[in-house]
């Protein structure tokens, strides 16, 4: 795919994902990035609105150098933004890529992602800003939940935004990946929002629709006494089965 066509579809993809009736982002809220090659990834500016972007709202930035302060354990606030300014390909470029840039760099280590949505959905929101959040992030509640969303989804207690909650997400990948032998398709930030993760756009689409629609099951299961997960038997059984594997290619 050429590096035009993966702009367009990431504009795309971000003007969904920021339509103000979906409730997923409003004002300066979430952002979206895409892999354009093994070391370049549009992101989106600072400041930018999902809803209205056009293709000159997105920087592009090279994965190593915005990636390269992970492993510092001394770097300052000062550092990450120097950091994310070094990383813009294009020397003139004044603009800044968005805060959470190193993150979504990071997850392309991953050659199963090459499109990444981040959002704060109500629903999702309402689930993640609750005493439940972890447990209710955790199950699958039907049969659509696991065949869009997968088996299991990985959650981030609250953190500080930025270089800290990077770090958190790589470890946290990295243990998901161990348990479940399967990268995840989301992750849930806890007081903060969802990352969906897909080897295409319109992955990212489906994945964040499902998270806010299974969402708001859970707020309404929530209020009948609580959600009645999945037994892991039988997520197990709808992960691998042919049929279903094949509406899940189809899908994405
Ligand atoms: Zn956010």
């Amino acid at each position: 795919m050429s590096a035009s066509t993966i702009l367009q579809e990431l504009r795309e993809m971000s003007n969904y994902l920021g339509a103000e009736h979906r409730g997923y982002a409003i004002i300066g809220e979430g952002n979206t990035s895409a892999r354009i090659d093994k070391d370049r990834l549009f992101v989106k500016a600072s400041g930018t609105c999902l809803a209205t972007m056009g293709p000159a709202d997105f920087l592009e930035v090279s994965i190593s150098k915005v990636t390269r302060l992970l492993d510092s354990k001394e770097a300052t606030d000062d550092d990450v933004r120097e950091t994310l300014k070094s990383a813009l390909t294009d020397p003139a470029e004044t603009r800044m890529p968005s805060v959470e840039t190193m993150l979504h760099a990071l997850l392309y280590a991953y050659p199963e992602y090459n499109f990444i949505g981040h959002t704060h959905p109500v629903f999702t929101n309402s689930v993640l800003c609750s005493v439940h959040a972890e447990e209710a992030m955790r199950g699958r509640l039907c049969p659509d939940h696991i065949v869009v969303m997968g088996r299991a989804t990985v959650f981030v207690p609250y953190v500080d935004p930025g270089l800290v909650l990077a770090r958190e997400v790589r470890d946290r990948v990295r243990a998901f990946i161990d348990k479940e032998n399967q990268p995840p398709k989301a992750i849930a930030l806890q007081n903060h929002g969802l990352f969906a993760l897909g080897s295409n756009a319109r992955a990212v689409m489906n994945i964040t629709d499902m998270a806010e629609k299974m969402s708001h099951i859970l707020v309404g299961a929530y209020s009948m006494g609580g959600p009645r997960f999945m037994a892991a038997a039988d997520i197990d059984r709808i992960d691998s089965r042919p049929d279903e594997k094949y509406r899940q290619e189809r899908i994405a």
